[in-house]
C-alpha cells in the first residue's frame, strides 16, 4: 500500500532541457541528501534520473546510498519513543504546512524540510537524541493521507498523538500518560 502512496505522487518534469530547472532539482536533491533522505525518497521527489541521484549521493556523502525499499509499516510510529517524537514532529509540520503559500507546488515537501530542520535543531540544542529520521518524517503525512494514521486526543493530557486510524478513539490515553 505504501508503494502506491509513493508512486501516486506526480514527478515534477524538468521543462525541456532547461539548465536552471536541472540546477534547481540538484539543489533540492542535495538538501534532501544532507537531511538523510533515502534513494526511494529522492526518486519520488525530484525529476533526476537514478544515475544522477546516485552520483550526487556519492559526491555529498562519500558513500553509496543504502539499498532496499522503505518500510511500509506504521507500527514504528506507535512504539513509545518514536510516538512521542513523531507526534511532536507532526505538530510542528501541521503549523509550518499551514503557512505555505497555495501556489507552492512543493508545499508538502518544503514544509517537511522546514519542520525537520526545526525538529532536529531543537533536539540538538538540548543534547537530545534525534529519534525520527527525515525519511520516516517524510512518510508520516503519506500515512495520514492514506488513512493509515491519524491524530488522537489523549483523555488525560489533551495532547494530540499519532495513532492508528482504524482504532476506537474513546478513552484514548497517550504513551506519556500511560
Ligand atoms: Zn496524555
Amino acid at each position: 500500500m505504501f508503494a502506491d502512496v509513493v508512486n501516486e505522487r506526480a514527478r515534477v518534469p524538468v521543462a525541456g532541457k532547461s539548465v536552471i530547472a536541472e540546477v534547481r532539482e540538484i539543489r533540492l536533491a542535495e538538501a534532501l541528501i544532507r537531511l538523510g533522505a533515502r534513494l526511494q525518497l529522492l526518486e519520488a521527489e525530484t525529476s533526476l534520473s537514478r544515475e544522477r541521484i546516485v552520483k550526487l549521493y556519492r559526491e555529498i556523502t562519500g558513500a553509496s546510498p543504502p539499498k532496499g525499499m522503505l518500510s511500509s509499516s506504521a507500527d514504528w510510529f506507535l512504539t513509545t519513543q518514536p510516538n512521542i517524537h513523531s507526534s511532536l514532529f507532526h505538530s510542528i509540520y501541521r503549523k509550518v504546512r499551514s503557512f505555505m503559500p497555495d501556489d507552492d507546488r512543493r508545499a508538502t515537501l518544503n514544509a517537511l524540510i522546514k519542520s525537520y530542520q526545526l525538529y532536529s535543531e531543537t533536539l540538538k540544542a538540548h543534547d537530545e537524541e534525534i529519534v525520527l529520521s527525515f525519511t520516516r518524517a517524510w512518510t508520516l503525512p503519506r500515512l495520514f493521507d492514506a488513512g493509515v494514521l491519524r491524530l488522537n486526543i489523549c483523555d488525560c493530557c489533551r495532547g494530540r498523538f499519532v495513532a492508528l486510524a482504524g482504532e476506537d478513539t474513546s478513552d484514548f490515553v497517550c504513551v506519556l500518560c500511560m
